[in-house]
C-alpha cells in the first residue's frame, strides 16, 4: 500500500544540489511526490510503496557540500502525484543556513581548460558543487533572484542546464558563460580599460610578469597582487601598504609549486586543498625564502587557487603570487569595484575587476595545524571565507543574542535557535571604515539569518569601540570581561556550563580592577568569574608605547627583577650602548613610577620582555611580533626550565622575577638564545601546570580551559596540554574559533544567552 510522508531537514541543504540530489534519488525509486526549499531548510513530500526504502537511501550520500543537522517525518495523506516534482521555493519567514564559498570544482576545471568547451578560460565558470555562496547571498531562500547573480539573464543555453535535473548545473544559481554572465575588465584608477584589443586576463600576467601591481577583485573582496618571486615589486609593495614586516599572504598554483619553499606535511596539504581553501601557515624551508615577503619570519601563509579566475592566472604565471588583502593596513577588505579605484589607487598599477557585485564582505581565512602527540590538528587563526557562516552547534534551543567581540581582530557572533554563527573577520576596530564594515555586515548576517538578538553582550573596556557600538543599542546590554568571554568561547564549542578553571593568556584585556588583564587563572562558568590568580603586574612605561617597543618592557622586568641591581644588568646587557644611556635612565625612571607606567598582567607582555632581553625582537611592528620571534627561536629537545614563584594570596601571583633573573645570568654566561627560549617556554608551561594545581586543590576542579592569543604558540599550549593530561586534567581548547580575540564574540553570546 502506498504511504506519503513529509520530510523536513534543517542544515546547509540549499545552494549545494539538494533538492536535484532528492529529485534523482526519487525518480530512481520510483517515488511520487515534490521537494522544495524553504526558509528552514528543505521539505520533502515522498509517495509511494517503499517511502521508507527511499528515506534511509536519502541520508546515506547526501551532496558532499551538504551537512545535515536534523530532519523530522509526518505521514500525510496520499495524493496520487502522477511524477516527482521540484517546487519554486517557499519562504515562511524562519531561517536557513547558507553554504559557505566553496571553491572551483574539479569537473569545471576540466571544462576551463578545455579548449573545446564553451566555457573555455571563462573565469566565472561554477556548477551546483562549487562557486560563491555567502558572498554573494543578499537574502533567503538560496535563489538566483535573491543574489547579485539576479542581474543576469542566462541565456538558453545555460537556462536549459539549470532547468534539466540530470545536469550538473541543475539550480546552480551563479550559473554564467561567456554568453551571459559576468565579465573581468582591466582598468586603470580612472576606470578606463588599459588591455585595448588584448585579453584582459593576458594583459594582467604579462603586467605582472613585468614586476607591476594589480589589485584583483576576487570572492569576498579585493586582493592586492605582485609576483611574489621579484624581491623588488614586493619590497615596493611593502612601503607602499604597510610600515611593517607583517607577511603577505602567498597563492601558489598546486603544493608542488610551494614545496619549493616550504615543508609541509599531509595533514597541511589536505587544508590547502579542502574546497575551503585557507591560508595555511607553513614552515619555510629555509628562513630567507621569498625574503621580502615575510622578513625574518620562520613562516610563510600559502593559499591554493580557489575561483577559476586565480587558477588562470596562476596557471599562467608559473610562480607563486603576492595575494595580500585589498586594503588599508587593518582596515577592512575592499568589495566594491569604486571603492577599490578610490582607495586602492595609491598601492597598484591596474585593476583587474568584474562586474558580479560581492554582497558580503569575507576576507581569507588563515589556520594552521599543530601536531598533538598522535595526530596534527587544523586550528583557527582567523576564520572567515570558505566558513562563514556555517554555524557553531549549541547542542540545545536558546534566545537570540549578539556578541559583539572585542576590538583588535574583531568578529561579532549571532545566535540563532541551536547554533551560534561567528560572522566574518572584520579588522581592527580603529576606525570609522571598520565600524561601517562591522555594521554592515551585521546588518546582512541578521537579515540573512532572520535573527533580531534580545540582547548585546559586549566587552568590559569603556574605550573599545565595539563597545561604545553596543552602548547606542536599545537592547539589554551585558559587559563581560574580556578574559572571561576567551574561556566563554571554549565552553561554547564544548557546551560547558559546569564551573571550570579558564587559563586566558593574551596580550592585553580590561580587567575588573581597570587594569590591563592578560595572564588569568579564572574559576568561571556562565553566571560569573572569580579571578584566583594572575601573572604579576610589570609596569608598562609609557603605556601604549611600550607595547610597541619591547624593549622598554624588558627594561621594566629587569628592574622588578634584579631591584638595585638593574642598572648594573641593563649596562652589562649592552642596553646603554644600544638605546642610549639617557634614554634607557629616563625609562628606568618611569618605570619606578606609578604614574607614568601602567601596570600589566598581559602574558605577550611577558614573553615580549624576554624577546627584547635576548635580543631576538625589540620593537614590534606587528601584533606579537617579538611573542612569534621568541617561539621560533626555541631549541628543540630542551627539557631544562627557569624558576618562578607562585606567591599565595587572594588572588595568587605568578612572579617570573626569578626566571628574568635566571635570564640575566645566562645571557651573561653566553648561553644560546635557542636554550633560553625553550627554557623560558617550558617554565611558563610548568607555571601554568603548578598554578593549575594549586586551585584544583582548593576548588576540586578537574576540567581546565585554555585559551587567548598566547596559545597560538604551539610550543606552549602542546607543552601544557601535555603537563596537564599527564596529572589528570580533562582540557578543553578552541578548535571552530580562533583561540585569540577572533573568538571572543562567540563566548560572549554563548554567556550571555545561556544566563536568558
Ligand atoms: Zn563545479
Ligand atoms: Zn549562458
Ligand atoms: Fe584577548
Amino acid at each position: 500500500m502506498a504511504r506519503r510522508i513529509e520530510i523536513t531537514i534543517t542544515g546547509i541543504v540549499q545552494g549545494v544540489g539538494f533538492r536535484p540530489y532528492v529529485y534523482n534519488l526519487a525518480v530512481s525509486m520510483g517515488i511520487k511526490g515534490h521537494v522544495a526549499n524553504t526558509s528552514e531548510g528543505v521539505r520533502i513530500e515522498a509517495e509511494g510503496e517503499d517511502v521508507q526504502s527511499f528515506l534511509d537511501a536519502l541520508f546515506k550520500a547526501p551532496p558532499p557540500l551538504s551537512r545535515i543537522w536534523e530532519y523530522e517525518t509526518r505521514l500525510l495523506p496520499v495524493e496520487n502525484d502522477p511524477g516527482f516534482r521540484i517546487l519554486e521555493s517557499s519562504d515562511k519567514g524562519s531561517f536557513t543556513l547558507i553554504s559557505p564559498d566553496i571553491s572551483v570544482c574539479d569537473n569545471c576545471l576540466k571544462e576551463l581548460f578545455d579548449p573545446g568547451d564553451r566555457r573555455y578560460l571563462y573565469p566565472f565558470i561554477n556548477c551546483t558543487n562549487c562557486g560563491p555562496r555567502f558572498t554573494i547571498t543578499r537574502s533567503v531562500p538560496y535563489d538566483r533572484a535573491n543574489t547579485t547573480m539576479a542581474i543576469f539573464k542566462m541565456c538558453p543555453e545555460c537556462l536549459a542546464e539549470y532547468r534539466d535535473p540530470q545536469n550538473r548545473r541543475f539550480h546552480a544559481e551563479p550559473n554564467a558563460c561567456p554568453v551571459c554572465g559576468p565579465r573581468v575588465e582591466l582598468v586603470n584608477s580612472e576606470g578606463i580599460s588599459i588591455s585595448a584589443t588584448e585579453e584582459p586576463i593576458e594583459r594582467s600576467i604579462s603586467l605582472l610578469k613585468d614586476g607591476l601591481i594589480l589589485a584583483i577583485k576576487g570572492l569576498g573582496g579585493f586582493h592586492i597582487a605582485c609576483d611574489a618571486t621579484n624581491e623588488k615589486t614586493v619590497k615596493r609593495l611593502r612601503e607602499k601598504k604597510r610600515k611593517s614586516n607583517k607577511p603577505f599572504a602567498l597563492m601558489a598554483l598546486n603544493t608542488d609549486m610551494l614545496r619549493d619553499y616550504c615543508e609541509i606535511s599531509a595533514p597541511e596539504k589536505k587544508l590547502l586543498e579542502s574546497n575551503r581553501r585557507p591560508i595555511v601557515l607553513l614552515k619555510k624551508r629555509f628562513l630567507s625564502a621569498l625574503g621580502p615577503v615575510a622578513p625574518a619570519n620562520a613562516y610563510l601563509g600559502f593559499m591554493l587557487p580557489y575561483t577559476p579566475l586565480h587558477y588562470i592566472l596562476l596557471s599562467r604565471m608559473e610562480r607563486p603570487l603576492v595575494m595580500t588583502s585589498g586594503n588599508l593596513s587593518e582596515e577592512p577588505i575592499i568589495k566594491d569595484n569604486a571603492e577599490a579605484l578610490k582607495r586602492l589607487a595609491p598601492l597598484v598599477d591596474a585593476f583587474l575587476i568584474h562586474n558580479r557585485d560581492i554582497f558580503m564582505r569575507a576576507d581569507d581565512s588563515v589556520m594552521g595545524t599543530r601536531k598533538t602527540q598522535d595526530s596534527e590538528i587544523p586550528y583557527f587563526i582567523r576564520r572567515s571565507r570558505g566558513y562563514t557562516p556555517e554555524p557553531v552547534s549549541l547542542l540545545d534551543e536558546g534566545p537570540e543574542v549578539l556578541g559583539a567581540g572585542a576590538d583588535l581582530k574583531n568578529t561579532f557572533t549571532i545566535t540563532k535557535g541551536g547554533f551560534a554563527i561567528p560572522g566574518q573577520h572584520i579588522g581592527d576596530m580603529e576606525n570609522y571604515l571598520t565600524l561601517l564594515a562591522f555594521e554592515e555586515s551585521m546588518r546582512n548576517l541578521k537579515k540573512v539569518l532572520r535573527s533580531e538578538p534580545l540582547a548585546i553582550a559586549h566587552d568590559l573596556h569603556p574605550d573599545y569601540m565595539s563597545t561604545s557600538w553596543a552602548l547606542g543599542r536599545p537592547e539589554r546590554k551585558y559587559a563581560l570581561q574580556h578574559h572571561y568571554a576567551h574561556i566563554g568561547s571554549v565552553m561554547a564549542e564544548h557546551g560547558l556550563k559546569e564551573k571550570v578553571i579558564g587559563v586566558a593568556f593574551d596580550g592585553t584585556g580590561y580587567g575588573t580592577d581597570g587594569k590591563l588583564w592578560g595572564g588569568e587563572f579564572l574559576v568561571c562558568d556562565i553566571h560569573g568569574f572569580e579571578r584566583l590568580a594572575h601573572l604579576n603586574y610589570i609596569p608598562l612605561p609609557g603605556g601604549q608605547k611600550a607595547i610597541k617597543e619591547p624593549w622598554r618592557i624588558a627594561v621594566s622586568a629587569l628592574i622588578q627583577a634584579q631591584k638595585e641591581k638593574a642598572e648594573f644588568c641593563l649596562e652589562a646587557l649592552g642596553f646603554y650602548d644600544k638605546y642610549g644611556a639617557e634614554r634607557v635612565q629616563n625609562l628606568v625612571k618611569m618605570a619606578r613610577s606609578d604614574k607614568l607606567s601602567i601596570p600589566s598582567s598581559g602574558a605577550g607582555r611577558l614573553f615580549d620582555a624576554v624577546s627584547a632581553l635576548v635580543e631576538i625582537c625589540d620593537i614590534n611592528t606587528f601584533e606579537a611580533e617579538a611573542a612569534m620571534a621568541l617561539e621560533a627561536a626555541i631549541t628543540e629537545g630542551v627539557d631544562a626550565r627557569y624558576p618562578y614563584e607562585l606567591k599565595e594570596g587572594v588572588p595568587k601571583i605568578l612572579d617570573f622575577s626569578p626566571a628574568i633573573i635566571a635570564i640575566t645570568n645566562d645571557l651573561l654566561d653566553g648561553v644560546d638564545k635557542g636554550i633560553i627560549s625553550a627554557k623560558f617556554h617550558n617554565a611558563v608551561a610548568f607555571s601554568i601546570l603548578d598554578t593549575v594545581k594549586r586551585i584544583n586543590s582548593e576548588t576540586g576542579l578537574k576540567k581546565v580551559a585554555l585559551s587567548g592569543g598566547t596559545f597560538q604558540n604551539n610550543y606552549l599550549l602542546s607543552g601544557t596540554m601535555r603537563l596537564l593530561g599527564e596529572n589528570g586534567f580533562e582540557v578543553f581548547i578552541n578548535a571552530k574559533v580562533p583561540c585569540n580575540d577572533g573568538g571572543i564574540s562567540l563566548g560572549q553570546a554563548y554567556i550571555i544567552r545561556e544566563r536568558l
